[in-house]
């Protein structure tokens, strides 16, 4: 057996019950580069630090045991990057709307409401609360 061999069985043997990666580690990895080179013309110590912290913690979740507080983070991570992701969704879609759609909030419940982008007084019906109320655009 060559030595490669032989190191890639240790390794194995090594990682066998350990949580390995995830989304939140390739993640934790990214930021802990993207610090690395955002501190390159800084040299801040501070930067530097959280760095090293993000490291330890992206090998620390690679090699724990306790898979399911691992499985745990990651699920709330990725909840957490979901809701991000709609949000950023949500505000590019009403970027490209702007010039078609208007949008407000119902003065009763606070409902997201669209609208054709028309000028004049309207009567509005809230689709959550049902609560009609007058607007006027220009
Ligand atoms: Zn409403």
């Amino acid at each position: 057996m060559s030595f490669f061999s032989r190191l890639r069985i240790s390794f194995l043997r090594f990682m066998n019950g350990r949580y390995g990666t995830d989304t939140l580690n390739r993640h934790l990895l990214f930021a802990a580069l993207g610090l690395a080179v955002i501190n390159l013309p800084l040299r801040s110590f501070a930067v530097s630090t959280l760095e090293w912290v993000l490291i330890f913690l992206v090998f620390f979740r690679m090699f724990s045991k306790d898979l399911l507080k691992r499985r745990r983070e990651n699920a709330r991570y990725y909840s957490l990057l979901q809701k991000v992701k709609l949000f950023f969704r949500h505000i590019s879609y009403r970027f490209r709307e702007r010039k078609t759609m208007r949008f407000f909030k119902c003065p009763h419940c606070k409902a997201p409401i669209k609208m054709p982008k028309r000028s004049g007084l309207f009567d509005i019906r809230c689709q959550k609360c049902k609560n009609t109320f007058t607007k006027e655009f220009k």
